[in-house]
């Protein structure tokens, strides 16, 4: 017994039987004597189909609006699960990030949290009431509604755990748990009993979408304790905490793969110092976000320099390139994936990255880039290996 925040992907609310059946988790949490917050995200598809209506009216709208438009699909999903929990005989309310105090700095579309004001979730569970929170969103500075990035749902959950020290967070989604890789995708992923924070941290940043980054960084901050589970099969979930028990301890504990990223080269630079210094502030004065970088070895005198940027910033960061340096050739391709194992293990254990690459060359995939951390080793191919690539360094190192 205690206090446990719930929260419900896109999926599982996508229809009327879906949130009646999620109706039947909440209560019967709540019938078990706990008090319990529930977060909600936009019904299936609900958030994409926003989108594209947006840009029906207009190729690049703003992104007030478009906090304003994706806001509304959380709205209609909270409001619809409080009424299947009144239905069932229940006290219930939903509410939106300016009722339950959420606020968060005025960057739209990608809005940070700032603060969760306790009060009226206070005041709501000393009235015994399921409270059902609009996820993904919240209220900044001039009173207007921001939007907390694609998965912002997971975000709003953990931190209302956070804020209110609930005793537990579960995030129900389409999935039993965290696997060793996308269960759709792999056919051998494994699932895991728990993992730790700072692995499931790498795995949701380097594409893992069962859980937002975000999210996990917060967890791991606060020690909010976070669960992933099914929200069609009663069972138990993958447990995120800050350390495992050393018999699930493996080499590598999972992969992922993200292809929302597009690699540019600038070519024939001069081979001097202070080259990548004056290409790299001009990228970060223009807010773009690199991920790998790779250089050349000079040659003749000159030299070139790749890297990798999302493919949201890719024709923007082009065209800034182009104007600026108008005696380089600057090209790029979209056409990639980046492909990463993940886990504490390797710290320790010589070789992995030597049976990353035979695994990557068991099936005739180039590698184009490789960038490696203490728990990380990521490789840039081409899209096309992609699903070859990730099911061959999976069995690798964990069938
Ligand atoms: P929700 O709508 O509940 O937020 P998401 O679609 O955001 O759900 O995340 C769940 C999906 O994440 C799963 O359907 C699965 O395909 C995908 N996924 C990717 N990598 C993993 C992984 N390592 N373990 C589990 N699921 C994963
Ligand atoms: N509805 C939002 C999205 O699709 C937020 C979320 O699902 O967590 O990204
Ligand atoms: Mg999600």
């Amino acid at each position: 017994m205690g206090l446990i925040v719930q929260k419900f992907g896109g999926s599982s609310v996508a229809d009327a039987d879906k949130i009646r059946r999620v109706a039947g988790i909440i209560t019967k949490t709540y019938d078990a004597g706990n008090d319990v917050i529930v977060v909600v995200s936009a019904q299936g598809d609900t958030t994409d189909d926003l989108i594209d209506k947006a840009h029906e009216i207009s190729k690049n709208p703003s992104r007030r609006e478009m906090d304003m438009l994706l806001t509304t699909g959380e709205q209609i999903s909270c409001s619809l699960l409080a009424m299947a929990i009144q239905e069932m005989g229940y006290p219930a309310i939903s509410l939106t990030a300016w009722q339950y105090g959420l606020t968060s700095d005025s960057n739209y579309s990608n809005a940070r949290i700032k603060s969760i004001n306790d009060e009226r979730l206070s005041k709501e569970l000393d009235s015994h009431k399921i409270i059902i929170c609009a996820g993904f969103q919240g209220i900044n500075k001039y009173d207007d509604i921001t939007t907390l990035g694609r998965g912002g749902s997971d975000t709003t959950a953990v931190a209302i755990a956070a804020a209110l020290k609930a005793d537990l967070c579960q995030i129900y989604t389409d999935v039993d748990g965290v696997y060793t890789a996308d269960p759709r995708k792999v056919k051998n992923a494994k699932k895991l009993e728990e993992i730790t924070y700072d692995e499931m941290l790498e795995l949701a940043t380097l594409g893992a979408q069962v859980l937002c980054n975000r999210s996990v960084e917060l967890a791991k901050k606060y020690g909010v304790k976070l669960e992933v589970c099914s929200s069609y099969e009663q069972k138990p979930g993958t447990k995120v905490k800050e350390e495992v028990k050393t018999l699930e301890k493996m080499l590598i504990t999972g992969v992922a793969k993200d292809n929302d990223i597009s690699r540019i080269s600038v070519l024939g630079l001069k081979d001097v110092p202070g080259e990548a210094f004056k290409l790299f502030t001009l990228l970060g004065q223009n807010k773009v976000n690199v991920d790998i970088i790779l250089q050349s070895i000079g040659r003749d005198g000159t030299k070139d320099i790749s890297f990798t940027v999302s493919k949201a910033q890719m024709r923007n960061t082009v065209d800034l390139l182009r104007e600026k340096y108008p005696e380089n050739k600057v090209i790029h391709e979209e056409n990639i994936t980046k492909v990463s194992i993940v886990g504490a293990g390797m710290q320790s254990n010589a070789g992995v990255a030597a049976k990353l690459f035979e695994a990557l060359y068991n099936v005739g995939v180039n590698i184009q880039m490789i960038s490696t951390s203490e728990i990380k080793i990521s490789v840039l191919i081409d899209s096309k290996d992609e699903a070859a690539a990730v099911e061959s360094i999976h069995d690798a190192f964990l069938a």
